[in-house]
């Protein structure tokens, strides 16, 4: 490939480097990157493979290891999240399990805040164990505890902020310090936020790691992850891809690196649109209580502002009367999704209790905030009026008859 007329940039903007920066063109002089579906790259000849394989040279070698097309995307996260280094994987689970499993060995200690995304609970609580690898959960509502949890094998801290579903917020310049203090590698799931509204490398991250098939995808049409870091950090975590394989492929990748492209628009209007949603419910009567973190009722509302450039795209919010208000909000929804994923296009509610954490005892859904009635919207970019009206029906479907005559 050539860098003839590459107008690349790399600017101080967010938006500029998301959508100017490419590798390079072919002599086809296309304007938008091609999807490089190849297995493997050739070698100019017998010096030059060697050279590739002993890491003397950059280069393509193989798409199990790189590929013009995830690369790319690599290098745009690398400019949007202020970090060195990155490698692209299949999943956001991939991701989550490097950001882990790369640095770990048998009879280490991960220190990991309580509310997490499902798969990686699992990881921690019942893969993690079978390779001597233990834990300690601490609560986001005490951060007074953490340090006493800390053991002399401890090596990582790993936490998702905002919480998911309960939307409680760490401060991450203060669990910098604290990683910085006891030598753990500090690793951040920065999914929820995306590198548009929050970059935990500024407040000391070693590590960010991200599921791309949410807001950065923003579509619902794929499933990706990325890890990054430092060059040191990516240097062990490409080690462990490269040869247990879960490499993003060539078309995730061009699909995610055009997803960037407009990754600072869609999230101004998911986070317009959830926050005229959370303000509409604070006014509902049938409203027990909304978490949005840039409400002013939100109770770190302040750390927040600090942290996060806009409040997000998920709210959550309890419909007065518990679970079966709950699944009965959902059954009346009219437009909005009732599915698995978020940070899509569409507006999507879900109901932890009954289902993503449905496993949980009752305690262990309190303790990570989720309240039986609790419901979760993905707030999506609709029409906010469309989006405020289906909500409105279901609540008011919701409240059982003897209440509303
Ligand atoms: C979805 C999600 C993941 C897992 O990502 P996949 O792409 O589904 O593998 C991890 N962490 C958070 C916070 C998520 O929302």
């Amino acid at each position: 490939m050539q860098d003839k007329s590459n107008k690349n940039a790399s600017s101080e903007h967010f938006e500029t480097n998301a959508i100017r920066t490419q590798v390079g063109r072919s002599n086809e002089r296309e304007h938008a990157v091609p999807i490089f579906a190849t297995s493997s790259f050739v070698f100019d000849d017998a010096e030059h493979a060697r050279s590739l394989f002993a890491n003397e040279q950059s280069g393509n070698i193989y798409s199990r290891y790189s590929n013009p097309n995830t690369d790319e995307f690599v290098k745009k996260m690398c400019l949007l999240e202020g970090t060195e280094d990155g490698m692209a994987l299949a999943s956001g689970m991939a991701a989550m399990f490097l950001s882990m499993a790369s640095f770990l060995k048998s009879g280490d200690h991960l220190l990991a805040s309580r509310s997490l995304f499902g798969s990686t609970h699992q990881i921690i609580t019942q893969i993690f164990p079978r390779w001597g690898i233990t834990h300690t959960y601490v609560d986001v509502d005490k951060p007074e505890t953490w340090e006493a949890a800390i053991q002399e094998n401890t090596k990582i801290l790993f936490l998702e902020t905002p919480s998911n579903p309960a939307l409680d917020i760490i401060d991450l310049e203060w669990a910098g310090k604290l990683a910085k203090k006891h030598n753990l590698l500090y690793v951040v799931d920065n999914c929820f936020t995306t590198p548009y509204l929050q970059n935990p490398a500024k407040y000391g991250a070693d590590v960010v790691t991200h599921s791309a098939t949410k807001f950065i995808d923003g579509q619902g049409r794929t499933i990706g992850g990325i890890v990054l870091g430092s060059k040191e950090a990516i240097e062990e975590v490409r080690f462990m891809a490269r040869h247990t394989g879960p490499a993003l492929s060539p078309f995730n990748g061009w699909i995610l690196s055009k997803s960037l492209e407009t990754l600072s628009v869609r999230m101004e209007k998911h986070c317009e649109n959830a926050h005229k949603l959370a303000e509409y419910l604070e006014s509902n009567e049938e409203v027990s209580f909304v978490k949005y973190p840039f409400l002013p009722s939100h109770p770190q509302y302040e750390l927040a502002k600090k942290q996060m450039r806009l409040g997000g795209g998920l709210v959550s919010f309890e419909v007065k009367g518990g679970i079966e208000q709950g699944r009965n909000f959902l059954d009346a929804l009219k437009m909005i999704s009732f599915t698995a994923n978020l940070g899509d296009t569409r507006t999507i509610a879900t109901h932890p209790a009954s289902t993503t954490h449905s496993k949980l005892t009752d305690e262990e859904r309190l303790n990570v905030g989720i309240t039986p009635g609790l419901i979760r919207i993905s707030v999506g970019l609709e029409h906010i009026d469309d989006i405020i009206a289906d909500i409105a029906q279901a609540i008011e479907a919701s409240v059982p008859a003897s209440v509303n005559s």
